[in-house]
């Protein structure tokens, strides 16, 4: 049979009115009447209070308890929070350690949905990346195993050009190993004491001749004899400004300029890169940093990049624990700040 709240008042309040009336009759000096108008009355009453009882006590509880795991199926983790007849009820603890487990669960498997989405394309980013190089390589050398070979001209053009796929294999490669690590946490910074003036002087010239061939020029906001003693670790801040100066160059207007300048602080100095190139629209702003991020999907690797560089900036800079920002404006220039700890003498 199948009980519900109503059946279930029904049946013990017939039992109880029975079981009153029969001691009812009893007692001599009361009708029959009498006897039938007190079982009525005795069974409205215990049904009423039964009845009421279980619905508030138990079935609503139970109905609230459901109800919340209907919500809870539907995601609709607010809603579930119903309110409760009563607040220290054991039901009321029930459903809201379920709720609470709900919402937890939930929340592990959109946060593994999302890795998985995230792992997803980084595998796809990472083939198409690796894919450009190879093929590259493999298209030359494979024309001059055609024959090409025999042509000297043609034959040191083509192993160039392959030679180039290669490096740019390797960079990429690198720059891999370089996120995936910081990824993982294992990057270990080595600080020291040193000259950023030196530093920036020396990346200038690494670049100097990728700067002249857009004629673009490069300035250094620093006295002749001025240091700018920093402590941190000098190599990996060396790549973060080879990242953004070269960055400037290649997003540079032919004929343009680019800054790099210190400010002092109490405890650390602002270092500011800054270009008069394209600059970037506001909807790319927040997403350059990261990985594989590139605004104009279309260009070469020879001009644009794999879109790599300013993730591991990102990192190297936030290893250092601190951040590196953005201000850009379309057409005007693009501007890339960090704080970097001053050393303590000197
Ligand atoms: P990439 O290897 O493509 O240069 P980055 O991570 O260094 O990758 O930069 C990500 C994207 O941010 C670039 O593809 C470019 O669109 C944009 N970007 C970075 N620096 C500048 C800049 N100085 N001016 C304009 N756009 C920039």
């Amino acid at each position: 049979m199948n009980l519900n709240s109503r059946t279930l008042a029904l049946l013990v309040s017939l039992a109880v009115a029975l079981v009153l009336t029969a001691f009812l009759a009893l007692a001599s000096y009361f009708s029959s009447r009498g006897f039938i108008a007190a079982l009525v009355i005795v069974f409205v009453c215990c049904f009423l209070l039964i009845y009421f009882s279980y619905e508030a006590l138990v079935f609503r509880e139970i109905k609230n308890v459901y109800s919340s795991f209907e919500k809870i199926k539907r995601q609709e983790f607010r809603k579930a929070e119903g309110r409760s007849l009563f607040t220290a009820d054991p039901l009321r603890k029930i459903k809201d350690d379920i709720y609470q487990i709900a919402e937890r669960k939930q929340q592990e498997i959109d946060e593994l949905k999302h890795l998985q989405v995230m792992r997803r394309e980084f595998l796809a980013d990472v083939s198409h990346e690796l894919k450009t190089p190879i093929f590259a390589a493999q298209g030359f050398i494979h024309t001059l195993l055609d024959g090409a070979v025999d042509d000297p001209t043609v034959r040191d053009k083509f192993l160039q050009k392959a030679a180039n796929s290669l490096d740019g294999l390797d960079t990429l490669v690198q720059d891999l190993i370089s996120i995936s690590q910081f990824e993982k946490g294992v990057v270990k910074m080595e600080k020291l004491d040193f000259d950023a003036v030196q530093l920036v002087r020396e990346v200038f010239e690494q670049l100097e001749q990728k700067a002249d061939s857009r004629q673009i020029s490069l300035h250094l906001e620093a006295k002749p004899n001025e240091k700018v003693m920093l402590h941190a670790d000098p190599n990996r801040i060396r790549q973060v400004f080879i990242n953004l100066v070269d960055n400037a160059i290649k997003y540079g207007r032919t004929g343009g300029n680019i800054w790099v300048s210190f400010t002092e602080g109490r405890k650390r100095y602002t270092i500011t890169v800054k270009d008069d190139g394209t600059g970037i629209a506001q909807e790319h702003i927040n997403r350059i940093f990261e990985r594989f991020y590139r605004i104009d999907k279309s260009r070469s690797r020879d001009s644009g990049g794999s879109g790599l560089g300013l993730a591991i900036s990102k990192h190297i800079i936030e290893a250092h624990r601190s951040f590196i920002a953005v201000k850009s404006e379309l057409g005007k220039g693009t501007t890339l700040r960090f704080k970097l700890l001053k050393a303590k003498v000197g």
